[in-house]
């Protein structure tokens, strides 16, 4: 998806005038590109219908940057399409708060309810019970054990002969006692969407009436995600949907049609595998980067998670304007330690995952201790003008870091990429200019 629609942005951004044809072949590779994505066909048409009748009116061809304006209304659709931001979590009046997880084996349940157990206490200061009522797998309920303790939150479980709807109803009583507001049932999953495990579910809802019913959904299934979506809404009206592993390669296909579907909002999204990788779903965010214009807003929100704000400013700024040296790189070196993998971050810079030399870039976060003391051993000047390194001179910086000379080497074309990857950055943020090179 992102593929497609970016080329067509990048044509549409440098288009000073829309003709009616443009717009007509702008809305035909945003179709091709959506159903290529397993975006439902019913979607795709009204979205379609809906980009072209605003593409035509008034407000692009009377604009003075059409193409701009004509991606703006793309983005704004995209957005439309995902729903509100909706990271609202109920508060039940009689404590304990009851949130159901359900979904297919693998889709992710078992460690997003750990993520939101850590959520809810971190974010909202409650105090959360996980519940094991995965009875199937004696592997699945040690599994929630071990993210428990973890997080060091309680996780009641019965062991695997207990019946899910007693294992509930205990926990809700277990919590009462212990004054835990909110109780986060892990329930079962199967490969496949059927009778017997949607039995069990449906049994557990009538039993508890939970506050929540959380789908989680692996967002790299694509239409499949959107079928079961479908399915277990059907089934037990979920309250809302959680996507994992948004982390991926992803088609963004599902996020695309879940809300179309359904009807029920996109609550959170799963970008990884720790139990902190846990985000409010940004539909916005979603349509930017579907676009191809990077989540430069969460990668900010990272940084102010774990930066200060006046070093987050900085480090944005750098950023923006592309005048990133081998100084700024070592000093911000520390603190985008501490924002977890290198590789989450450059998935969030616009234009990053189009970069062919990019995924060559290797940033294991073992590594940044030799890129440490690479730079170290570089000298003042070289830092600021890397130009200024000979074969010499990096042989010298080789033995100085105690690094082979072909790692010098590599990092200094890493850097390269990433200031050439930064500087398309700012000109797609800046958005004032329409050219942009090709690649
Ligand atoms: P369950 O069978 O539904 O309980 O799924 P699990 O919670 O056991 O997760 C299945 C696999 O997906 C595990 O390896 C998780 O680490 C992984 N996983 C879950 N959420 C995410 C996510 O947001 N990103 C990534 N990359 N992996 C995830
Ligand atoms: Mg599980």
């Amino acid at each position: 998806l992102a593929d497609r629609l970016q080329s067509t942005v990048k044509k549409m951004t440098g288009k000073g005038k829309v003709s009616e044809q443009d717009v007509k072949e702008m809305t035909r590779e945003v179709r091709l590109a959506l159903l290529e994505a397993d975006v439902n066909f019913k979607v795709v048409k009204d979205f379609v219908k809906r980009i072209k009748e605003r593409a035509v009116g008034a407000e692009v061809m009377d604009s003075l940057t059409p193409g701009q304006q004509v991606i703006k209304i793309v983005k704004e659709e995209l957005t439309d399409l995902m729903g509100g931001e909706q990271s609202k979590i109920a508060v039940s009046e009689r404590p304990p708060t009851v949130i159901m997880m359900v979904g297919l084996q693998g889709a992710g349940k078992t460690t997003t309810s750990g993520k939101l157990a850590n959520h809810l206490r971190k974010k909202h200061n409650r105090k959360p019970l996980l519940v094991a009522a995965d009875v199937y797998r004696p592997a699945a309920i040690d599994q929630l054990q071990t993210v428990g303790k973890q997080l060091d939150i309680p996780v009641f479980s019965k062991g695997t002969e207990a019946n899910p709807v007693d294992i509930a109803n205990e926990a809700i009583l277990h919590a009462k006692e212990e004054h835990l507001d909110y109780v986060i049932i892990d329930t079962a999953g199967r490969l496949h969407v059927d009778e017997h495990l949607m039995d069990e579910l449906g049994q557990i809802k009538n039993n508890l009436t939970p506050d929540e019913i959380f789908l989680v959904v692996d967002a790299m299934t694509g239409q499949d995600a959107v079928n079961v979506a479908e399915s277990f809404d059907d089934q037990l009206d979920l309250s809302g949907v959680v996507l994992t592993k948004l982390d991926g390669d992803t088609r963004g296909g599902a996020a695309l049609s879940i809300k179309a579907v359904t009807q029920k909002p996109i609550k959170f999204a799963g970008m990884g595998e720790k139990l902190d990788e846990l985000e409010a779903f940004h539909p916005e965010r979603m349509a930017s980067r579907i676009l191809g214009m990077g989540d430069v807003l969460s990668l900010i929100e990272k940084a102010q998670d774990n930066v200060d704000e006046t070093k987050a400013k900085e480090l944005e700024q750098k950023m923006r304007s592309a005048t990133f040296t081998f100084d700024d790189f070592l000093e911000q070196m520390e603190q985008v330690k501490s924002m977890g993998p290198m590789e989450d971050l450059l998935g969030m810079i616009p234009g990053a995952n189009k970069m062919k030399g990019l995924k060559n870039v290797q940033f294991d976060d073992k590594q940044i201790v030799h890129v440490e003391a690479i730079v170290k051993s570089m000298t003042k000047a070289e830092r600021q003008d890397p130009s200024l390194m000979n074969a010499s001179r990096k042989k010298r910086i080789a033995k100085g870091s105690g690094r082979p000379v072909s790692e010098v080497n590599r990092l200094l074309k890493q850097f390269e990429e990433m200031k050439k990857m930064m500087k398309q950055m700012s000109g797609t943020q800046g958005g004032k200019k329409g050219k942009r090179k090709k690649g």
